[in-house]
């Protein structure tokens, strides 16, 4: 499918640095550490997203091409624990000027521990979507971290707070890098999205 044939195309530091706003683009979110590069890497089979913790690098949007009118994005890891304030504010602020401003955002794609769901950064991007009715899908990484039965039931409780909290509109699946799992129903998401 065309979502391995993604390539690196640029990284930009502000949003006046992104590619030109046209045709349909799909970021990710995630907090720190929550599996973002590893999830960006199995859905593409490459290795698109260096798994940096350097906090100069990970301030970037990154844009990944599919075709000439579809692309990536991983948006920077947010709540990095050892960055200091002002750092986590200037991401604050690209992040919401790219979400705020960019036509071509087709969909959201937040990255969340299964251990650890539902974090402060987590709500602050459900609100921001269930407020621009931007469609948001949720991925419950490190699912191999759990016991099949105890995945099933976070998965049942995160879908549960999130109708409770956000509506009908979110959707909420595991995955695993390592184990491979949720890999064909996040494509479908994204192919959904894409329009392919
Ligand atoms: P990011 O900061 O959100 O980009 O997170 P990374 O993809 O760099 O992953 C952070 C850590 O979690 C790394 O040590 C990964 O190897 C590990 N990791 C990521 N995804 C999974 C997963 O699905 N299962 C397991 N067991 N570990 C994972």
């Amino acid at each position: 499918g065309l979502c391995q044939q993604a390539a690196f195309l640029i990284s930009a530091a502000k949003v006046d640095q992104c590619p030109p706003d046209e045709g349909l683009e799909v970021a990710f979110a995630g907090r720190s550490n929550a599996g973002k590069s590893s999830a960006l890497n199995t859905l593409t089979h490459a290795s698109l997203a260096r798994t940096s913790k350097t906090p100069g690098r990970t301030q970037l949007l990154n844009f990944f091409a599919l075709d000439g009118q579809r692309r990536l994005v991983d948006l920077p890891g947010y709540g990095y624990a050892k960055v200091p304030i002002p750092l986590k504010l200037h991401w604050q602020k690209h992040l919401e000027a790219y979400l705020g401003s960019r036509n071509s955002l087709a969909g959201l794609i937040l990255l969340m521990d299964i251990r650890h769901p539902l974090t402060e950064f987590d709500r602050l991007m459900l609100d921001w979507s269930q407020a621009s009715g931007m469609p948001l899908h949720i991925l419950l990484t490190k699912a191999d971290k759990l016991a099949f039965g105890a995945a099933k039931n976070a998965l049942l409780k995160v879908q549960k707070d999130v109708r409770d909290g956000w509506g009908e509109e979110v959707s909420v699946q595991l995955f695993s890098a390592p184990k491979r799992q949720g890999i064909d129903e996040a494509l479908a998401v994204l192919a959904n999205w894409l329009e392919l």
